[in-house]
């Protein structure tokens, strides 16, 4: 695996593996690498004929500096997993090579700033935006690979890709959710958890499948608060249980039957902050 820590280097290179013919794929991280992320470095080997996988840690996109400062780092590990995977190219960028200025660009993303995450965190897809934005353009990918465990982010990518002219060509895949067989979403994060915590954050998947379960065209304010108190009754404290059009992410009270609809939820457990989500509908319904 070729590593590069300077854009003009890993430039010169995508450069020269364009002019062989490489189409390349792309996969964007923060790191602390986990079975998760190789799924989306195997959907770009099996797609594309180049895959980069870019780590940065974007301080853009965290509303919350600690949160930032906590953010694993296990970088030997990661390079460990990505060689073992096939990856062809690592990009490790330094903070100067990805912001030599502060970045101020702000996107029109619509509604889906203000929405759940985009509440919660304010600023939030603002910066992934901005790392985005600038990742793209240094790489120039003709696919990009995004998990759906990060539901909205996807669709904030979708839309970035949207209302950026020079993005047109990129082919958006969205990868499945990868889960533990408990069914906790494997995420960086859940390192900062203790054995037990993983176990109570089951609740979450859990919670989600029973949403799944118990749908019923009509009224849906007693699904979600009944979701609600699952996730609060195992001590975790929700900031949302949303049961959303999967398109938009505005909340759906009243189910017509045939509205795709993806439920999602975002907790703390204990100082860390877990996120899910599931389609609960057929996507051809
Ligand atoms: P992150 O390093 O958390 O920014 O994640 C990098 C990419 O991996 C994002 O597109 C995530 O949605 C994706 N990802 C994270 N966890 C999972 C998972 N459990 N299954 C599939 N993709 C994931």
């Amino acid at each position: 695996m070729w590593v590069f820590k300077k854009v003009a280097d890993l430039q010169a290179f995508i450069e020269k593996q364009r002019l062989l013919k490489k189409e390349i794929g792309f996969v964007p991280t923060m790191g602390a690498l986990h079975n998760g992320h190789i799924s989306l470095i195997n959907r770009c080997k099996s797609t594309a004929t180049l895959t980069v996988c870019s780590i940065f840690v974007n301080p853009t996109q965290f509303n919350d500096k600690n949160d930032l400062a906590k953010y694993p780092r296990t970088i030997a590990n990661d390079i460990v997993l990505l060689t073992t995977a096939g990856c062809d190219v690592l990009f490790l960028p330094d903070v100067e090579e990805i912001y030599p200025m502060p970045s101020t660009k702000q996107y029109n993303i619509g509604s889906l700033d203000k929405l759940l995450e985009g509440s919660f965190r304010p600023g939030h897809f603002q910066g992934v935006c901005q790392v985005v934005d600038r990742l793209f353009d240094i790489v120039n990918p003709i696919h990009v690979f995004f998990g759906q465990k990060d539901y909205q982010q996807c669709m904030v990518i979708n839309r970035l890709i949207e209302i950026t002219p020079q993005f047109h060509h990129i082919k958006m895949h969205i990868v499945p959710t990868l889960r533990e067989e408990t069914g906790l979403a494997m995420s960086s994060r859940n390192m900062l958890l203790s054995l037990e915590e993983r176990s109570t954050a089951t609740v979450i998947y859990k919670t989600l499948l029973y949403i799944k379960n118990n749908l019923k065209d009509g009224n849906l304010s007693a699904l979600q608060r009944e979701a609600t108190i699952k996730i609060s009754g195992a001590g975790l404290q929700p900031e949302y249980v949303s049961i959303a059009n999967a398109q938009t992410l505005e909340p759906v009270l009243f189910w017509d039957g045939k509205t795709v609809l993806v439920a999602l939820v975002a907790a703390y457990l204990g100082k860390i902050r877990l996120i899910d989500n599931l389609i609960i509908t057929d996507w051809e319904s």
